[in-house]
């Protein structure tokens, strides 16, 4: 057995492996990475996030070519199966693996691929597909290595039409009925890109609302959207039994319905990948979803082995793994240079998209917070108007005293992106976070950014008491924020102001 002697080594090529990975190596640290796959990038690459965003992406095109009269002039409607959409995803797929494959061989990182597990915490066996054994030491592990679709033992995954995320993958028809259970985020992005095919979705919800951390308005809006594109949303609903039969599946629900369908995807719950890492040979235990807890410093109970992403649970996300590994092996490297992930925006691929952060109504009025909401809708919007895109809503919540932002919620037409422009704002310093910003700023014309800039003015018109605060506590009245004020007392629907 060949024996490689490292500073530190990482378990898993996905986001969180390689933002681990990249900052060690940037720092001068001899780096091995083990993966279980032959191809680097991990999960988020092959199974989850990419080739769910590409296949979104495709079939948002077939929405549009079969929707718009533009392109009428061509042809006619025309119908696509998953398979030709799939294909479109491959190719997405194997230019990020060329791409991620090249930063570790720049970074002189070395890569060994096969089944990981500790012999004891400095010391790690891999077996490779044919049987090859070698044996990696090293001062820092990191343990990267993701999720996987949780599988109860009930339900039989063995039948060839009942899939979970990552086997829709190799689905070899295009069903005209499916059955999704579970409608969190992946299963909700899943019942967007089936009915954006014109597949009937049935989409089972164990409870009465739609992705229930969101501002409820924005929640409500999707479950419109989505029962517009031919989606039937049933809440508060478990199974009792799937039944596999030759035809497709029965869905036995807890509540006496049975419902038929093609086949059924199933999106509910995910497991942390431990069971194969022995880590019982290092003292260590994962929780019943096959979870490790780490500190705010990402560390485990044992001092050199550190863990990121979503084999630590929330908030399992490829944009937090990232920076979690980064700080995982920043940490290992000197103690202290690590931040711990905790404020992360919400990014939804639905049909429409769904990006927000901070606080939503719900919450800012449970905790008695004067807020004050600013919105702008898509439909008004030039940019919004010319993309063809009138769906979506930017929302503003903020301290309707102090001007603080709260909290951003958008939904609509790049919306993940929007989300961000709030988000740097929210992340200043005291008074620099403020809703003022938005005012007193020139946003490109035309653009989705300026919705920030019509938002803030409806907010501002909805502050009634606003002529005396602004003269009382803030010197330095801008033209703009004067002429919001004026707007207020003499004509609520001014077009340029109140849209
Ligand atoms: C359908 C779907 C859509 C998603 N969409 C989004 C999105 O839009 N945005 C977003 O931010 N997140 C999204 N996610 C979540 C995102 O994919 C995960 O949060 C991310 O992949 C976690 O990264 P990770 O580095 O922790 O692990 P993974 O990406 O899971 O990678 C872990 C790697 O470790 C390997 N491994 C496991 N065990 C071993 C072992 N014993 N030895 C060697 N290798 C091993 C695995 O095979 C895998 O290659 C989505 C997930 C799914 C399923």
């Amino acid at each position: 057995m060949t024996v490689y002697n490292y500073d530190m080594v990482i378990l898993g090529s996905g986001p969180a492996g390689e933002g681990a990975a990249m900052n060690a190596a940037k720092h001068g640290k001899k780096i091995a990475v083990v993966d279980d796959r032959s191809l680097l990038g991990g999960n988020c690459t092959h199974l989850g996030t990419i080739p769910s965003k590409a296949l979104r992406h495709s079939v948002r095109k077939i929405m549009q070519f079969n929707t718009s009269p533009l392109f009428r002039q061509i042809g006619k409607p025309q119908w696509f199966s998953i398979q030709d959409v799939l294909r479109s995803a491959e190719s997405v797929i194997s230019k990020q693996v060329t791409s991620r494959t090249s930063y570790y061989a720049r970074n002189r990182i070395d890569t060994f691929f096969g089944t990981a597990s500790f012999s004891d915490e400095h010391t790690v066996q891999v077996v490779s597909a044919s049987g090859i054994v070698e044996q990696l030491v090293a001062n820092e592990m990191v343990i990267a290595t993701g999720s996987r679709p949780y599988r109860p033992a009930d339900v039989d995954f063995t039948h060839p039409r009942i899939f979970d995320s990552d086997t829709i993958l190799g689905i070899d028809h295009t069903p005209r009925r499916i059955i999704i259970y579970g409608a969190g985020v992946i299963g909700c992005e899943y019942a967007s890109i089936f009915s954006g095919l014109g597949v009937l979705v049935d989409l089972i919800d164990n409870r009465d609302q739609l992705l229930s951390f969101l501002d409820r308005e924005i929640s409500d809006a999707l479950s419109y959207h989505l029962r517009n594109n031919n989606v039937l949303i049933r809440h508060n609903e478990e199974y009792e039994r799937i039944e596999g039969v030759d035809d497709g599946v029965i869905l036995h629900l807890k509540s006496g319905k049975k419902l038929k369908a093609d086949g059924l995807l199933w999106c509910n719950g995910r497991s942390g990948n431990t069971d194969r890492l022995a880590l019982e040979n290092v003292g260590l235990k994962a929780n019943g979803r096959g979870q490790l807890q780490v500190d705010e410093h990402y560390r485990t109970a044992i001092d050199n082995i550190y863990a990121a992403g979503d084999v630590v649970g929330w908030p399992s996300l490829a944009s937090a793994a990232y920076d979690q590994g980064r700080s995982a092996s920043g940490n290992a490297i000197s103690a202290g240079s690590c931040r711990f992930v905790d404020d992360v925006p919400t990014g939804i691929y639905t049909i429409p998209e769904i990006s927000s952060i901070g606080r939503n109504e719900q919450e800012l009025t449970h905790a008695k917070i004067p807020y004050e909401v600013g919105k702008a809708f898509f439909k008004s919007m030039a940019r919004a108007q010319i993309a063809g895109e009138p769906v979506g809503m930017l929302k503003i919540l903020f301290h309707r005293e102090t001007m603080e932002l709260l909290g951003i919620h958008c939904f609509g037409y790049q919306a993940a992106e929007i989300v961000h422009i709030g988000q740097a704002i929210m992340n200043q310093p005291g008074s620099a976070n403020t809703l003022r910003y938005f005012v007193n700023t020139t946003f490109n014309y035309p653009t989705m950014a300026e919705a920030y800039r019509v938002a803030a003015f409806d907010g501002m018109n909805r502050l009634f008491t606003q002529p005396e605060q602004f003269s009382e506590q803030h010197h330095e009245t801008t033209p703009i924020e004067a002429e919001a004020s004026i707007t207020v007392t003499e004509e609520r629907h001014d077009s340029t102001i109140n849209q």
